[in-house]
């Protein structure tokens, strides 16, 4: 399996004469930022998932919507494919450049334009940081509820683009609903609003259909997001178990007693340890999974959701319940959550980070069945996830100087992830698809369903010039990868019964 571009299977691209392209473009445009001589083009060979790289034809750093409006004219009349890429942090590929293709940089865009305190809205550029919109928004003490743990550098455009999670999703939604409105401008240059300023707007619901597209239906070029006021009160509880299965089932009884924590995470006990020595969070090495649960909220409910919690995480059999004492100490424990990444980065060369989500009552035997494969690919899996709302992220920890290594971890990955759809998942809960997972989404979809995606993307992009060969796989790919069509489990995962 590879991540590059195929043009057998992904469909032809246009090729051009790169200096011409240069000439012309720099004509155009004299004052936009291009680069195109190749050690300038290396730090953009990939994003987060960084296994896989292509040097782009061309990098284009635009500072002004009209700049960006005058690039897709351009690239529509040239037959250019273009890629969109915010802060490149996005661990499916989604902004990995075509050899073939512009890369439009959108990270200059990094200007909160409105804060409205009144309405609770904040109007900003694409490139600006999810979380510098919550130090923002803190002088009136509001936040912007998604979270993902790169929120220090992602872009709430990638986010847009990706439909972002984060650990406070399962109670405040992902970012589709979290966005009143996005300003895009499609392929050729047209500027649309999608949303309003209203809570509903007539016709199709665009805004919904463009959250989660990937870059592939247009570029976003600025974005209305909502702010809610801050809880009065957070607290959370870090529950330790001798028993990993235990501690999913723990997850199905919090949800299934009506609380819904503000977060509720796992870690395993190789994230644990990874996370422990690299953040000192005060996390016990020695339990086999950990729970963190956030509750939030006025200060009388909080501690009534503390209590109910702590007796439910008892009854699932925690074998000890700690509530962070103080604000330091709650940050503490988020910090090892939202480091653990990084901090597994430390203890393997490669890990590659998958991102499937299950029905929570499945947790305990899909992770009892991640066990199982890892221990058949011989390659460690590291599990650190959002559990809550099902949404599985097991680190398959390998080393790409190894001869095969990076193909075991490919094939892994695949299998747990066709796991995921075969208890009624999903092959992607918040990374989206990208390049990495195309072969997936013809287990995840029937061709029907595929053949209705490349009529929607047509009716934005006919030429197929917006970030080809991510996201949507061509019948042709579906019909080579041989995948069979496993939707909602009517097809078996050949093993799933062993777990
Ligand atoms: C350590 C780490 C932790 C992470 N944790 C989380 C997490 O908790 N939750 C989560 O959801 N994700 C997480 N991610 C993944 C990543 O941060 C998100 O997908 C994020 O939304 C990507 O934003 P970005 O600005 O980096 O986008 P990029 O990686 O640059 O691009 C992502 C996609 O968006 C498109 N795009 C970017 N900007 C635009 C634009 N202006 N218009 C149109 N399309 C655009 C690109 O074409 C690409 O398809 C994590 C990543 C890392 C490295």
């Amino acid at each position: 399996m590879s991540f590059q571009y195929d043009e057998r299977l992904d469909g032809p691209l246009p090729t051009h004469d790169k200096a011409a392209l240069v000439a012309e473009l720099g004509a155009l445009l004299p004052d936009l930022q291009l680069l195109h001589a190749t050690e300038d083009l290396r730090p953009f060979e990939c994003d987060g998932l960084s296994a896989y790289r292509t040097t782009p034809m061309m990098v284009a750093l635009p500072g002004r919507v009209e700049q960006v409006q005058a690039l897709l004219k351009f690239a529509t009349a040239r037959n250019v494919p273009v890629v969109a890429r915010g802060a490149g942090t996005g661990l499916s590929g989604g902004a990995m450049p075509l050899e073939k293709g512009i890369l439009l940089v959108m990270a200059r865009f990094n200007r909160i334009l409105d804060i409205d305190p009144e309405a609770g809205t904040a109007r900003v550029q694409p490139g600006v940081r999810n979380l510098a919109i919550s130090q923002a928004a803190a002088p009136h003490g509001l936040y912007y509820a998604p979270d993902p743990s790169s929120q220090i550098a992602c872009s709430i455009g990638g986010n847009v683009a990706e439909n972002a999670g984060g650990v406070h999703c399962l109670k405040y939604g992902l970012t589709v609903h979290n966005i009143l409105k996005v300003e895009i401008l499609t392929i050729d240059g047209e500027r649309l609003t999608l949303g309003s300023e209203a809570l509903d707007s007539p016709g199709f619901d665009l805004l919904a259909l463009f959250t989660g597209s990937e870059g592939m239906l247009g570029i976003v070029v600025e974005v209305t997001v909502k702010l809610l006021t801050r809880p009065q009160s957070a607290k959370v509880l870090l529950a330790s178990f001798d028993d990993i299965g235990k501690a999913g089932d723990a997850v199905a009884q919090i949800i299934g007693a009506g609380v819904i924590p503000g977060g509720l995470e796992m870690m395993d006990n190789l994230s644990i340890r990874a996370a422990e020595d690299f953040i000192k969070a005060g996390y016990p090495v020695d339990a086999e999974a950990i729970l963190l649960c956030e509750l939030d909220g006025a200060e009388s409910d909080v501690r009534e959701d503390c209590d109910r919690v702590g007796a439910l995480l008892r009854t699932a059999g925690a074998t000890d319940i700690r509530i962070a004492q103080d604000e330091a100490e709650r940050q503490r424990f988020w910090a090892g959550r939202k480091n653990a990444f990084p901090a597994v980065g430390r203890i393997s060369p490669d890990y590659y980070c998958m991102d499937g989500t299950i029905p929570r009552r499945e947790l305990a035997r899909v992770l009892k069945g991640i066990a199982e494969l890892s221990a058949e690919y011989g390659l460690r899996v590291a599990n650190v996830f959002h559990a809550g709302d099902g949404n599985m992220h097991p680190l398959i920890l390998f080393d790409a100087n190894a001869p095969g290594e990076l193909d075991r971890a490919e094939a892994l990955g695949a299998r747990i992830l066709e796991l995921c759809v075969a208890v009624g998942g999903s092959i992607t809960g918040e990374h989206g698809v990208g390049r990495e997972k195309i072969n997936q989404m013809c287990a995840q979809f029937n061709s029907d369903e595929i053949t209705l995606f490349h009529a929607l993307k047509a009716a934005f992009d006919p030429a197929r010039l917006l970030n080809p060969g991510k996201n949507i796989p061509t019948l042709h790919r579906c019909a080579e990868f041989g995948s069979m069509h496993v939707h909602h489990g009517a097809l078996p995962f050949p093993e799933l019964e062993r777990f």
